[in-house]
């Protein structure tokens, strides 16, 4: 055991035997669809009181190899694995509360419109199975005097979050009440959405951008994890040395002016039933990332300005196999380019994916002016706002 950490578990107290919310230390692992909801937590634990928040490093191979090996208890995509990585570290950080929440179902903008807003499997359950590699020999949570804390979170049914984060956290957390846990939902979803608006009023002003000077962008379609460095190989920011803006899907605009330019013929055809309405192609609307994946293509394959889609895809990804053809399918029918980078994992070589972005250059350079007159003319008139 390093000097360093000898001093972290001399200052480190057991949760229960403090009554000052500010001695609580929080651990999150910034992982899977962590990363679509960090705000929400970053909300949650401020309005109760807690001391300090600290997020896990970005994943990576160092990370992984320092504080993750040999705690995977059974074979799984490359994202779930990282957790292992992610979980370590926090052990060495001064925390005192791991906080890793099970997230089964997500806060969709499509919910409503769609079956359902559930997480993947794998995703869920990657807790439990990375859990176990860190108790199987001996508790390495209780040896550090962290209280390891993962409660099932139904995002989209908002209305049972607190019971289930009270009873998970009522132990930890001294004097917590539900009541105090339900005004702390309200201030979680409060700060993600502040937030999500501030990413899509971005998204917006990139895409007016393009319209005044006619430039072409890119979107890219993968998990909201793919924004992960170590997950998504950061291959949207090779993009951008070429003066290609790069959107994510999760975050584009949802103003009622735009979506009715570009959706507003169908709906008033009967095609479909509103802007966010996707059982036009895809009728097992049940998996959050994948519905939102489907309509980030329907977006692209309307929106002039997108002349070329980036798919991200992780090693050994059950869940986006079903949704490749569909995706190519809705985005080419346009005439938008589309390049797929799959089976991500740790050893794809870096030579290998700026070869590819310099093709993907080329070929965006050749056809981005042609693509964007082409979709101009099956919508009306640009609307007034986006040359504002
Ligand atoms: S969606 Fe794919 S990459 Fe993500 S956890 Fe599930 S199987 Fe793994």
């Amino acid at each position: 055991m390093s000097f360093l950490t000898s001093l972290i578990l001399l200052k480190r107290r057991p949760l229960g035997s403090q009554q000052d919310r500010r001695s609580i230390r929080v651990g999150i692992p910034k992982f899977l669809n962590v990363w679509g909801t960090h705000q929400f937590w970053v909300g949650f634990f401020k309005a109760l009181g807690v001391g300090k928040i600290i997020f896990s490093s970005d994943t990576s191979e160092e990370q992984y190899r320092t504080y993750g090996k040999g705690r995977i208890t059974m074979d799984s995509c490359y994202p779930v694995k990282a957790l292992a990585g992610h979980m370590g570290e926090l052990l060495y950080k001064d925390i005192n509360l791991l906080f890793v929440p099970m997230i089964y179902s997500l806060p969709s903008f499509l919910r409503g419109h769609v079956v359902d807003t559930l997480s993947c499997t794998r995703v869920m359950m990657s807790v439990e199975n990375i859990r176990a590699g860190f108790t199987r020999e001996r508790d390495e949570f209780s040896q550090r005097g962290i209280s390891l804390v993962s409660p099932f979170v139904p995002f989209g049914e908002p209305e049972l979050l607190p019971k289930y984060l009270w009873e998970s956290l009522k132990e930890v957390i001294p004097g917590l009440t539900l009541e105090e846990t339900a005004k702390a939902v309200e201030e979680g979803f409060r700060a993600l959405s502040d937030f999500e608006k501030r990413m899509r009023e971005k998204s917006l002003e990139i895409i007016k951008w393009c319209a005044k000077n006619q430039r072409p962008a890119l979107l890219v379609l993968a998990r909201p994890y793919h924004m992960d460095p170590g997950i998504g190989h950061e291959i949207d920011a090779e993009f951008q040395p070429y003066g290609y803006p790069v959107l994510w899907y999760n975050y584009l605009p949802l103003d009622d002016w735009l979506l009715d330019w570009l959706f507003g013929k169908e709906i008033r055809a009967g095609i479909i039933k509103s802007p966010f309405d996707i059982s036009d192609v895809w009728t097992s609307s049940y998996s959050s990332n994948t519905n939102e994946i489907i309509w980030g293509a329907k977006f692209s394959a309307r929106l002039p300005w997108i002349t070329g889609v980036i798919r991200l895809s992780s090693y050994e990804c059950g869940m986006d196999q079903p949704t490749f053809t569909p995706v190519q399918k809705i985005v080419e029918s346009s005439g938008t380019l589309y390049f797929k980078f799959g089976e991500l994992d740790e050893t794809k070589p870096a030579g290998s994916i700026k070869i590819r972005v310099e093709t993907i250059v080329y070929y965006l350079e050749k056809y981005s002016k042609d693509i964007i007159e082409k979709k101009l003319k099956r919508l009306g008139p640009i609307p007034k706002e986006l040359l504002t």
